[in-house]
């Protein structure tokens, strides 16, 4: 789900939002959020798209791009919940 190109770098969409810095690690990338700098050592787009969706409310992020990460966390939490 989360596909890293042969290139190394990070495809899922929600990096659009972050700066993505390589680790030693193949496929690894730690991230700096371009709206408030706030820097992930390992940034898993799930931590990424948590971020964007919840450490925002009342805050200064665009109102489409939030709702647009709420949307796929409260999806996400939802399928979880199926599979138990
Ligand atoms: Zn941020």
């Amino acid at each position: 789900m989360f596909a890293i190109s042969k290139i190394g770098r990070p495809l899922d969409p929600v990096w659009e939002h972050f700066v993505a810095t390589p680790l030693k690690l193949p496929g690894h990338f730690s991230a700096l959020c371009k709206y408030c700098n706030t820097q992930f050592r390992h940034g898993h787009p799930n931590k990424l798209e948590i971020h964007l969706a919840k450490e925002y409310e009342g805050k200064s992020l665009d109102d489409e791009i939030r709702s647009k990460y709420l949307e796929i966390v409260i999806q996400r939490q939802l399928s979880k919940e199926k599979l138990v």
